[in-house]
């Protein structure tokens, strides 16, 4: 058997004694005859294992009882809508900073419901950096106030969060959730797609406190209303069953092998300080970011000459170092070091790099 090291931005690597676990109990989940997979979701062994994976995740984030986990489809995409069809209906005024490709598209999607403000952007410089922001500028009455926390194709990450007083604050983690602690009650509303830090595609996870439950505008698909999975336990309809398992035995081994987020962020600190520290010391690759702003999770990095660039990606990949091209509205590559990536991938991939350098200088 042959494992790569996958830098893919998501889906990406999951824990190796997390798949090990799933091809254990693939064919006989605890003894029940059937994979998880074949399951009748209004089963008592699937709600035992969704009670679980929520309240896994609840001790996780340490999130506090005010607050639903509801476990949906879509995509993180689907949350651009979600978040204005259920939260823009006092004002209908929003505000949103443009750090990124994401937080665009959620910003165009929230513009179709409602007056959306663009409190600030980093377009100018290709989303290389967080805006600083102040609050004078932020809207008063809006419904919300949205983030990118984490900003996938860019690299950047908020080190510090806006202070917006009472207006909620709504984040995208998608690409940060459980790689750090992450106060949950900073928040009215934070999601995710699982494919980067918690298991495989085809789970969104929302974490939205209860008093933003039940404000939808009318035109609000049911099932796109929040309040129609809080109210069902995230089984108004089929939820997606084998994601939501396959969470959950990454939330165990975050909680139980790694030790929590504490720890977790100490091992995504040590991985990324690894890169972050040869970039800034090489002549050939380069960080592309503004040095406060890094994010943890996703690096890119260029030389500078595309076809140099091309090369490097190329002799990784034959070299095991799989899913390096940096995005495509970017160039260059991209490591993206989640939560399941061993600090042993990382090291192996400098040394590489080192070797890659010498052989081109
Ligand atoms: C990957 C990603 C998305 C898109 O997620 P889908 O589940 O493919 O819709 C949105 N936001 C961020 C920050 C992401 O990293």
């Amino acid at each position: 058997m042959k494992r790569v090291y996958n830098f893919s931005a998501g889906p990406s690597m999951l824990p190796e004694p997390v798949l090990r676990r799933a091809a254990e109990e693939m064919l006989d989940y605890k003894g029940s005859g059937q994979s998880v997979m074949e399951m009748s979701h209004r089963s008592k062994i699937f709600e035992d294992i969704i009670q679980s994976v929520e309240s896994l995740l609840r001790s996780v984030m340490n999130i506090p009882d005010n607050y639903k986990v509801l476990f949906l489809q879509g995509g993180a995409s689907t949350q651009f809508a979600m978040v204005p069809l259920n939260l823009m209906s006092r004002s209908k005024k929003a505000d949103y900073v443009l750090t990124g490709q994401w937080a665009t598209k959620a910003y165009k999607e929230a513009a179709r419901y409602g007056e959306v403000n663009v409190v600030a952007s980093s377009k100018d410089k290709t989303f290389t950096y967080i805006p600083k922001l102040d609050p004078a500028t932020f809207t008063k009455d809006a419904d919300y106030f949205y983030i990118c926390m984490n900003n996938t194709i860019y690299g950047t990450m908020y080190h510090t969060l806006p202070e917006t007083g009472d207006v909620p604050l709504v984040a995208d983690v998608s690409s940060c959730i459980l790689s750090q602690p992450i106060d949950v009650t900073k928040f009215g509303l934070l999601f995710a797609g699982a494919q980067k830090n918690m298991g495989p595609a085809g789970l969104t996870v929302v974490i939205i406190r209860e008093d933003l439950i039940g404000k939808a505008m009318d035109i609000t698909p049911i099932m796109l209303n929040y309040k129609t999975h809080a109210d069902n336990g995230s089984m108004f309809n089929t939820p997606p069953c084998y994601s939501i398992y396959m969470c959950g035995l990454v939330l165990d081994w975050l909680k139980n092998t790694i030790g929590g987020l504490e720890e977790m962020e100490k091992i995504n600190r040590k991985k990324a300080g690894i890169l972050y520290d040869f970039l800034d010391n090489s002549k050939l690759f380069h960080g592309t970011v503004v040095k406060e702003d890094r994010s943890l999770m996703n690096i890119p990095f260029v030389t500078g000459d595309e076809a140099m660039d091309k090369k490097f990606i190329a002799a990784a990949e034959e070299n095991g170092f799989v899913n390096l091209k940096g995005h495509r509205t970017v160039g260059g590559m991209r490591a993206s070091l989640y939560n399941a990536m061993p600090v042993e991938g990382v090291e192996k991939l400098v040394d590489f790099m080192a070797k890659f350098e010498k052989e081109n200088a």
